[in-house]
């Protein structure tokens, strides 16, 4: 495979609901879009850093300059094997991997296409149809949250995750289990948490959550090996969780007992699935949580949450529940039993619209 050309574009697209969690609001995201021309072929890859630097180190801007200062110059004109070899090429680069994840997973798209195979099977998945949950950010009142979760559940999702964070936890919780005694539920804290916190957490445990995600710090690993200790309810980490080793220690130390596997934070497909593979031979239970992606980044999760390991419902909804009008062809969509069946047609198995796309591009930049 000759790498032949990249071409980054930023699109705005406002979100038919703004999405709040312990860290920010978000109304319109500025998401950068790379297409990489490889033997001729497109491949497509969506970067999932967020406007600002308050979920991960890295941002939109951040990604822009290493995607085209750094990582791009590492691949111009290689002669590849497969995608598989694209993360040991970008590796002298520290971290960054929301940017790595954005050309490594079009590259992957690209040779799924010339191979004349979906994404999903070139991966070594095994789902032809993949469970869905939905994220819920804070709201203002808890009729409004009541209101949302009880819409969600009607179109099908099999699990309802609520962003929580200091003064919108408890009560949201005890509201949730009253009106829906049922539900799988889940809470996500986004790191809003410290130790002192914990007469709270162990509150939390009183509620059967399918589990707590990253209640604390970011770079916490120490502090959720001795929340988990103390709680029945399984932690899940997210924002801890960067690389494979990251994975290990965590499953070594006993910090969690689920990790939320996300495509951009961990780097790409090749890390995603060496963290999955990991956590099956641990029995770690993984989900592949959601970045407010359009359509593109959508798509890539799509074909990694057919991995055996998997097995619990992850954050990748309908295309509708984000945008008014999503980027790719057709959008993504739902079954009434909360389900996405998976596409059968090559690469990501979505073709996005190069109208739609040019109409919502703020800057864009080909290189070769
Ligand atoms: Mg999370």
């Amino acid at each position: 495979m000759h790498i032949h050309s990249l071409t980054l574009r930023e699109i705005h697209l406002p979100l038919v609901t703004p999405f709040e969690t312990s860290v920010d609001r978000v109304t319109e995201r500025r998401i950068i879009l790379a297409e990489v021309n490889v033997d001729g072929v497109s491949g497509w890859g969506e970067c999932t850093a967020g406007e600002n630097p308050f979920y991960s180190p890295e941002d939109t801007e951040t990604c822009w300059h290493i995607l085209k200062d750094y990582l791009w110059p590492m691949l111009k004109g290689r002669e590849l094997i497969s995608a598989a070899c694209v993360w040991p090429l970008l590796e002298p680069v520290r971290g960054h991997n929301m940017a790595k994840a954005t050309i490594e997973t079009a590259i992957w798209d690209a040779e799924a296409r010339l191979k004349n195979r979906p994404l999903w099977k070139l991966l070594g998945g095994e789902r032809t149809e993949i469970p869905c949950g939905v994220s819920i950010g804070i709201k203002d009142s808890l009729d409004e949250l009541a209101a949302t979760v009880q819409r969600e559940l009607a179109s099908g999702y099999q699990r309802v995750k609520i962003k929580i964070k200091p003064g919108k936890d408890l009560e949201a919780v005890q509201r949730l289990r009253q009106d829906f005694p049922r539900v799988k539920l889940t809470v996500d804290a986004n790191s809003a948490y410290r130790k002192d916190d914990w007469p709270l957490l162990k509150q939390l445990d009183g509620f059967y959550l399918m589990m707590i995600e990253q209640p604390l710090g970011w770079d916490d690993l120490f502090g959720h090996v001795e929340v988990q200790k103390n709680l029945q309810t399984p932690i899940c980490l997210d924002e801890c969780i960067h690389t494979y080793e990251h994975a290990e220690a965590a499953i070594a130390l006993g910090a969690c007992k689920i990790i939320n596997i996300k495509l951009g934070r961990v780097g790409g497909h090749l890390q995603a699935k060496r963290i999955h593979d990991l956590c099956r031979r641990h029995e770690i239970p993984v989900w592949c949580g959601g970045m407010l992606e359009s359509g593109i980044g959508r798509a890539q999760n799509i074909a990694l949450s057919t991995l055996a390991n998997f097995s619990l419902p992850g954050d990748v909804t309908a295309s509708k529940r984000y945008w008014q009008e999503d980027i790719i062809d057709p959008e993504v969509t739902v079954t009434p039993h909360g389900t996405i069946h998976v596409p059968t047609t090559p690469g990501i198995g979505f073709t996005p619209r190069l109208d739609r796309i040019a109409s919502l591009t703020a800057r864009h930049t080909h290189l070769i």
